[in-house]
């Protein structure tokens, strides 16, 4: 059994659906479950769309709902010049659907509303990739994730029950792959116990393909992507980049928690608990060989890899009353952070203050001076980068810090992180 995961940008026009669909052609004799994630960018639309409902903006809400309802039509006209009524009418229903909740009464949680809205370009793209393959080979069987997919009702963020879905999983596939060898379904999409959409996260469709691949012990997932595979860094930022012929599952957990974002993070753990391989593939080029993410950790240190974050800020924290910044200070901040929502990519404490470097959110700060100004003085300063290196050396750290002011480094024994400017 494969997974395969496509992602928004490998659905984005009526051409690219047929490249999904040979690309799944090169597997003919294999049973597949293939997630899908909406088209282009559409998830960004429905978050458009949700806001203008949420702020009753009738005429922008109907405009932008027609919009994503006519770009899906489009991909349509062009996929299926004969029209095709099954399509057509799945995407009339789910959209008028969605026209209609301007008239509706509205719940009071945004969360909620976010994912019953946001599901429906998933929803809508893997009817349209199952239609397509199913003129092409007569072989496709469209399910819903959300009858397999069990969450908790943390809308947007859905933490998964695992041994319900494990359970749903079985009950819902097996029966599908007697008659048909692929299944399409949605990525980024589960449901509660009573039933209501929820969602996994943004760009949650590769944490989809691993629940599945570890409840059906699939022998692979390959997640297909504009870029030849797993690169050592963002091409946005850096040149001549190489790209990971093979990478341990470990180190691809590392380089997510730094913030590398070629894989949702939590994909990786259910498959290296399975030691099922992970494979990062192009779908301009199939037949390359992408990125192998496995349990080897052989060629880790064969190449270094560089993480960017652009933007930081740093904070400082020192207490008012001139006190040593000791365990419970510690305790208490950290406490106010995580309330806070705070992600701290990089921290460092003295005897007087605590610092810490963070993406640059407004709202965020203001909440923090707002719970910790009584007791504290606080101070932001803006405008930093920070970079990680693993499997760094003393030529790597001079190539990036080359012509910056270096604010602070810290080192271990395979990562450096530089803060500059
Ligand atoms: N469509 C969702 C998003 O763009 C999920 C995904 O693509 O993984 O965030
Ligand atoms: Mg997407």
């Amino acid at each position: 059994m494969l997974v395969f995961k496509f992602g928004g940008a490998s659905v984005k026009d009526a051409e690219a659906v047929k490249n999904v669909a040979k690309i799944i052609s090169l597997f003919p004799k294999e049973k597949k479950l293939v997630v899908v994630s909406a088209m282009g960018k559409t998830t960004n639309s429905m978050e458009e769309i949700v806001d203008a409902l949420w702020n009753k903006s009738t005429e922008s809400f109907r405009y932008l709902v027609d919009q994503v309802y006519q770009y899906h039509i489009n991909v349509c006209e062009k996929l299926f010049p004969d029209s095709h009524e099954g399509v057509n009418s799945f995407l009339d229903e789910l959209f008028e659907g969605l026209q209609n909740k301007i008239n509706q009464p509205l719940s009071e949680n945004y969360d909620f509303v976010y994912d019953q809205i946001v599901s429906i370009g998933e929803l809508a793209s893997t009817k349209i990739v199952e239609c397509y393959l199913l003129e092409q080979t007569e072989q496709a069987i469209w399910l819903d994730a959300r009858l397999c997919i069990r969450t908790d009702n943390s809308y947007r963020n859905g933490s998964v029950d695992w041994l319900k879905t494990q359970e749903l999983i079985t009950t819902h596939v097996s029966p599908l792959l007697k008659n048909s060898n692929t299944i399409v379904t949605q990525g980024f999409i589960g449901s509660t116990t009573e039933g209501l959409t929820t969602t996994l996260g943004r760009e949650g469709s590769d944490y989809t393909a691993g629940i599945f691949a570890y409840c059906l012990n699939a022998s692979s997932v390959t997640i297909w992507k504009d870029v030849p595979g797993m690169l050592n860094a963002d091409p946005k930022w850096f040149d001549n980049t190489i790209k990971l012929k093979q990478i341990s599952f470990q180190e691809a957990i590392e380089l997510a928690y730094y913030g590398a974002t070629v894989i949702h993070p939590k994909t990786i753990k259910p498959l290296q608990n399975k030691n099922i391989p992970l494979f990062v593939k192009s779908f301009i080029d199939p037949h390359a060989e992408g990125t192998e993410i496995s349990a080897s950790t052989e060629f880790d240190h064969l190449v270094p890899s560089f993480i960017f974050k652009m933007n930081q800020i740093k904070v400082g924290i020192t207490p008012k009353d001139f006190s040593f910044i000791v365990e419970e200070n510690l305790s208490h901040l950290f406490d106010v952070l995580s309330r806070a929502g705070v992600h701290i990519n990089l921290m460092q404490n003295s005897a007087i203050s605590f610092d810490f470097v963070i993406d640059n959110k407004q709202n965020v700060i203001k909440n923090l001076f707002q719970i910790l100004e009584k007791e504290y003085v606080i101070t932001v300063e803006e405008g930093f980068e920070l970079v990680t290196i693993r499997h760094y050396d003393q030529k790597t750290i001079d190539r990036v810090t080359e012509d910056k002011q270096i604010i602070l480094t810290q080192k271990s024994e395979q990562t450096a992180r530089i803060l500059m400017r």
